[in-house]
Formats: structure tokens, sequence, C-alpha cells
């Protein structure tokens, strides 16, 4: 009997994980990308000896699973590993970059917070549990359990530097789905530090923590991709069917192809675009009301000696209260090596977000001002450029608001009434690299289950 062949729709990273898994499996992946080149937003550029990735520039420890397969397919020989800086973070207060308390004893004597903070995060463990904690945002979760400051000056960046999001809007269940797990549980300050030391004890004798490829994040896709072997690129769907014992696509340029199943991982923003022939299909309109907001990355690379900040970390974070032009700050050349030429150093700032989408749509040169005028202020940096690059990700993130749980609900129902067909990619999975990688992989076991 032949294998079973499964379409793959997207090759972004929830796409191409879903398809390598599917091989590892012995069932055979078509991925169809629309693109001319996979990866999705992962993008990495090579310049006179700069490694820019326009995109993800790191990911965090991934779960097993995606451990195993990121082995199998070759991506471990590949790995980078951040070095100590990995482990450190500034953030702004009151316009100075301070280091970020990694513990809550560094948190409870840290400049971050006032006495009166401190005494309100200290109180957290006795804040009773709330069961039903489904619409509540961030910014509440964090006042009611740590207070004001912490939901201001600890929370609002982290919000920030992932989903560019606001954290009156964005579900904490989402965004901090241990966090809230804890707190539903008692005092989370306890407990995520009992789960830090578990974590470090687990993690003992073998590397861990933010990781990239040495050829930058495109590195992953490409591997993920070659392995899974049938990629299509330059090739948009544009009508998926159930037909009688399988399903049917329809790609441009080529006539419409019978697979066993179907795993759709193209963006929420990308369904409007496909024709969905399927049991209760009109639940699908739901994906595309999930809200998306749009960020810049400006990567800028200085002589070391024109930057006057060790850039000792992986990442600045920037609260909003700060009313800075930066949502977040990354810096590469101190994480991974060969990401700029000796004596030099890389740092990407993001740009944009929901607070000010504006921000994004201003020409290049006003763009790279406004973020050269914060690495001036918040880096001690004193020279010109000497790498500039600036790339636009307009309605590229998700944002889990309100409703949220109703729209993945609506899927659930989808994938219930057609058993061959799986969705995934970040908008249902978590925005995280790890995140997108575990979906796409949970979606091919579905799908392998299925077939089997
Ligand atoms: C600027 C930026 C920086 C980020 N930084 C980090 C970071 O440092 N660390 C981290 O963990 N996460 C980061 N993220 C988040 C993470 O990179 C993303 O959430 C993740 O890569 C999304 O993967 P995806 O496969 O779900 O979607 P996508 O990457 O959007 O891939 C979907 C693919 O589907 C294709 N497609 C769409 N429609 C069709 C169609 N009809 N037919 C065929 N193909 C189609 C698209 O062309 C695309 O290639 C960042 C995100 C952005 C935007």
């Amino acid at each position: 009997m032949s294998a079973a062949r499964v379409a793959v729709i997207g090759g972004g990273l929830a796409g191409l994980a879903a398809a390598a898994e599917l091989r590892r499996r012995g069932v055979v992946p078509v991925v169809f990308e629309r693109e001319a080149s996979v990866g999705g937003v992962v993008r990495t550029i090579h310049r006179d000896g700069w490694l820019i990735d326009t995109g993800p520039a790191m990911a965090a420890e991934p779960s097993p699973v995606v451990r195993e397969l990121l082995d199998a397919v070759g991506v471990s020989n590949v790995t980078v590993r951040a070095g100590s800086a990995g482990a450190t973070r500034y953030i702004v207060l009151n316009g100075a970059p301070v280091l970020l308390p990694r513990t809550t004893s560094e948190l409870s004597s840290s400049s971050l917070l006032s006495i009166a903070g401190r005494l309100r995060l200290l109180k957290e463990r006795l804040i009773p549990a709330q069961r039903d904690v489904s619409d509540e945002s961030v910014d509440r979760f964090a006042r009611r359990r740590f207070g004001a400051e912490m939901a201001e000056r600890m929370f609002d960046p982290l919000i920030a530097s992932t989903s560019a999001g606001d954290p009156r809007q964005i579900l904490a269940r989402y965004a901090f789905p241990a966090i809230v797990d804890q707190g539903r549980a008692g005092s989370a300050l306890q407990r995520s530090a009992r789960a830090r030391i578990e974590s470090r004890r687990r993690a003992k004798g073998r590397a861990s923590g933010s990781w990239s490829c040495a050829d930058g994040m495109q590195q992953l896709a490409e591997r993920l991709a070659a392995w899974s072997g049938d990629v299509r690129t330059s090739t948009s769907v544009r009508r998926i069917r159930s037909i009688a014992g399988g399903m049917e696509v329809s790609a441009s340029g080529a006539e419409a192809e019978r697979f066993d199943a179907v795993i759709v991982a193209v963006p929420a923003t990308g369904f409007g675009a496909i024709t969905f022939d399927l049991p209760a299909a009109d639940r699908l309109l739901a994906v595309s009301t999930i809200p998306h907001v749009s960020v810049a990355s400006v990567s800028l690379g200085f002589r070391r000696d024109s930057v006057g900040h060790p850039l000792d970390a992986s990442r600045l974070l920037v609260p909003s209260i700060e009313r800075r032009n930066v949502l977040s700050m990354v810096f590469p050349s101190s994480l991974f090596p060969d990401r700029a030429p000796p004596d030099h150093v890389l740092i990407t700032a993001f740009v944009g977000g929901v607070f000010q989408p504006d921000l994004i749509s201003r020409g290049d040169t006003e763009l790279v001002a406004a973020v050269l005028e914060e690495c001036s202020s918040l880096l001690a940096v004193s020279g010109p450029p000497v790498l500039v690059n600036v790339a636009r990700w307009p309605k590229t993130l998700p944002q889990a608001v309100a409703g949220h749980g109703e729209r993945l609900a609506e899927v659930d129902r989808v994938e219930r009434a057609e058993s061959r067909i799986a969705f995934t990619g970040a908008w249902r999975d978590g925005l995280a690299v790890g995140e997108v990688l575990l979906g796409g992989v949970q979606a091919a076991g579905r799908i392998a289950a299925q077939l089997s």
C-alpha cells in the first residue's frame, strides 16, 4: 500500500514543522507556499559581513517533542546558543536602562519598583486564587495579583516585545498561560520560582536557553523544508474541498490535486483568499476576525566604539509609560557569533504596534532617525550607523483579545466536522517560534493518527 499524502498549505514555521513531522511518521507531505521562498516571517539577510534576521532572531528552549524533531532534521547540528547575555535583559526606567531582575528576590530589591510596589508584590501570596480568568486581560490580571507597578513596569513591556499589543486587551491566559495557571492555584510568585528551580534542575548537563542557527533563523526553515521533500514555492492555494475519502487542493497555475488530508498553516489574514468547501466551513469566518497589528524592525549596525552601552544582554524592554518611539530592542551580536563584522555591533529595534500604528508608515529616513534618537539616548550611541535595514511587517502579529477562545472553538468544530483537515499557526497555537513549531508538530500528529 502506498504511503498517505498530505497537503500542507503555508511554508512558514508552523507548516514546515507539520510537514517535517509528517515525514518522520511515514506520511508524504507536499508543502504549498505562496512566496518564492519558505519561512514566512522568518527572513535572514546577509550583507557585507552582517547577518540580519528581520523577523524572529531567536527562539526560547523548545519543548521535548520539538527538540526531537529538530534533532531528527539536523537543526541541532547548526544550533547556536546565546551566551550569558541571553539570560540578561535591560528595561527602561525613567529614561535609562536598568537590569531587569531575574528572580523574585532580585525583584523585591530592584529599583524598578518603589517601596510601595515591592510591598504590594509581596502581598501576592495572600491574593485568593480566582478560578475563572478566561476573559481577564493581562493588565487586569497583573494588577489584581501583583499590583499596578508590576502591571506597568513588567507585564506591559513583555507584551510590547512579543505581540506589540495592548495589555488591557490581550487576554492573560494566552499571553502568560503558565503564570495564569500558577495564579489560579494560589501564589504565582512562589510557584513560578519553584518551576524555575525545577526547570534548571532538569536542564542540568544539557545546553538550554535562547538559540538560533549559525546561519540565522532562515536556516531553521530551510532545514525543515529540505527534510520535508516536496515543497512548491510561488504556489498559492485558492481552494480546499472535501471529496469522497480525501481532500482536493486547487493552487494557482495547477490542476486540482487529490490528497488524503490537508494541514492549513496560513496566517489568519490569509483565510479570506482561500475557498473552503467543507462541512461547517462558514465557522472559519471567525478566524478572519482575529485582529492583527503591524510592526517594523529597524536594524542598525555600529562600530563598537561608538556605542557607550555594553549591550551585555539579549534585549532592552520598553514600558509604554516611558513614551518612547521603540517597542523593544534586541542585541543579536551579543547573543550569537557572526551577526556583525569584528569590532561592530548590531541592534534591532521594533517600532509600531497597537499604540503607534502610524510610525511604520513613515518613510525609511524618518523611521531610522526616530530609532537613532532612541539609540543615542538609551544606549549612548554617538556615531552614525554603518548598516541600516528596515523591514515592515503589516498586520502580521495576531492578537488574542476578547472572543479569542470562541473563535478558536469554531475552528475546533470545523476539525470535528471534517477529520481530514487540521489548522495550525501563530494565530492558534501562540506567537513564539517554539509554540508555532509545537503547534505544527501536534497538527501533524492529529492528521497522522487520523490516517492510520
Ligand atoms: C518582526 C517579527 C519578529 C519576531 N521575533 C520573534 C522572536 O525573536 N522570537 C520568537 O519566538 N518569535 C518571534 N516572532 C513570532 C514568530 O516568528 C511567528 O509567530 C512565527 O514565525 C509565525 O509562523 P507561522 O508559520 O504561523 O506564520 P507565517 O510565518 O506567516 O507563515 C505562513 C505562510 O503561509 C503562506 N501562505 C499564506 N497564504 C497562502 C496560500 N493561500 N497558499 C500558500 N501559502 C500561503 C505565507 O506566504 C507564509 O509563508 C516574530 C514575529 C515577527 C513578525
